[in-house]
């Protein structure tokens, strides 16, 4: 039997032409705050890449995707990428070829001795800006959020995010008006049975959530009262009171009302100069953009549950949004929302990225802010998570310092590994295992022929 060479045993990373893809496997943790999918792609030269599915999406976006990559090049990132596509869609349906095209694109690091941002063509900035989205508890008021919020800016962020709309003022009497027997559906099933369910009662609870969550905000019948608004605006004015009018201030989550509130809340709050306005509507009513980006001068944003590049355009061909928001995982992944950053900027829209997983999507997303000049900020979801930061080996640490990242020079990512001890303290209950045996995807098979 001949005796294996050195090549064989060492790892060299110098043979990226014939690395080849052997395996593709995942671990689901909870508590990041987001339920996040993680995934590793092995090779034959022993690099892996890392990558990681949308938050809260659900894995099997991933797996269905193993057998279409297996025996192939990684570092052909965007041929693979064109073979996937097809089985994205926008929101987490995008998340698993977004989460593998991150993995290729950390592999093809790893392979040349690259970072990421260099495939890309390079830095237009050596430190990321980070916003923080920031929650303050149970009902919060408008000052207990401003103490929050200021809690942010001592710790060196320069870039805040907070919510304003229906679920500040749901249990304010008379804020809100819509059908009769509503209001109690919506406080009943919203984020009810969102995990494993056992009986067939559970099994409707999540049906309802499911239904709930799905209605288009113009279907609702939901409407801001006068009361409502002068609440809404009462709460912006107490935020601003606390943290001042200087730090840039962004708003999400205004609920699933109409056009016509949103453009009502907007002027009321245009004097106290938020950063944008976030997701207003659903993306897909490019004219609804339009009509609310020429009725307000508060900055309109929207993206987070964008898939390619080719769904952005309308809504900056209408002058739609100021800002746009993409998500790494749902775009399409990294070379998809670096594209989305470039088509923005020559609409003259800039380009803050949505994130709210663990430090693989993190760092996925600052390589594309670190190569992409209309980049205004990052989200990031989890400074009051202790051990977000040990999930990732060989980053600086903090990873967020200051309110910056700073991407190093490392190949791919810049991660080594993740930190399995780390990963098994926090595995999601309902899908057990660290990294286990994904064998039975190898086969899935159907003929995925585009056109005929
Ligand atoms: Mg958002």
């Amino acid at each position: 039997m001949d005796q294996p060479t050195i090549q064989d045993r060492v790892r060299t990373y110098s043979r990226p032409s014939d690395l080849k893809i052997t395996d593709l496997r995942v671990t689901d943790i909870v508590g990041a705050p987001m339920r996040c999918c993680l995934l590793k792609i092995y090779t034959n030269q022993g690099i892996v890449g890392l990558g990681e599915v949308r938050d809260g999406a659900s894995r099997t976006f991933a797996l269905m995707l193993k057998s279409r990559i297996l025996g192939e090049n990684p570092c052909n990132v965007d041929k693979l990428f064109r073979r996937i596509k097809q089985f994205g869609w926008h929101a987490r349906q995008g998340g698993g070829v977004s989460g593998i095209e991150v993995a290729l694109w950390d592999l093809a690091g790893k392979a040349y001795g690259v970072p990421v941002y260099q495939m890309l063509g390079g830095k237009f900035r050596d430190r990321v800006r980070i916003y923080c989205d920031t929650d303050a508890g149970d009902r919060p008021t408008g000052r207990d959020m401003g103490r929050a919020l200021k809690q942010r800016m001592a710790m060196g962020f320069t870039f805040l995010k907070m919510d304003l709309g229906m679920w500040q003022a749901i249990h304010e009497p008379g804020t809100l008006s819509m059908p009769t027997g509503e209001l109690d559906k919506w406080r009943t099933y919203h984020s009810a049975g969102r995990r494993k369910v056992n009986t067939p009662e559970e099994r409707a609870i999540r049906n309802r959530d499911y239904d709930f969550h799905n209605v288009m905000h113009p279907f609702t019948g939901v409407h801001l009262t006068e009361k409502g608004l002068d609440f809404l605006e009462q709460y912006i004015a107490e935020v601003r009171d606390e943290i001042g009018y200087e730090v840039p201030l962004a708003i999400d989550h205004l609920g699933h009302i109409a056009l016509q509130d949103c453009i009502k809340l907007a002027k009321r709050i245009e004097k106290y100069n938020p950063a944008w306005l976030e997701d207003l509507v659903p993306w897909q009513f490019t004219d609804q953009y339009a009509q609310l980006s020429r009725a307000t001068t508060v900055p309109i944003c929207t993206g987070e549950d964008i898939y390619l590049k080719e769904n952005f355009k309308p809504l900056l061909e209408a002058g739609g949004v100021s800002v746009i928001h993409p998500d790494v995982l749902s775009t399409g992944g990294i070379l998809e929302t670096k594209k989305i950053g470039d088509m923005a900027q020559d609409y003259g829209a800039a380009m803050a990225i949505h994130m709210a997983e663990s430090p693989v999507a993190a760092m996925a997303a600052a390589h594309v802010a670190t190569a992409t000049e209309n980049f205004l900020a990052q989200e990031f979801h989890s400074v009051d998570v202790p051990w977000w930061d040990d999930i990732a080996i060989g980053l600086a640490k903090p990873i967020v310092k200051d309110g910056f990242i700073t991407v190093s020079d490392k190949p791919g990512l810049g991660i080594d590994d993740l930190n399995d001890e780390v990963l098994a303290a926090h595995i999601d209950p309902d899908l057990p295992g660290l990294w286990a045996p994904t064998d039975q995807w190898d086969n899935e098979f159907s003929w995925d022929r585009v056109w005929s």
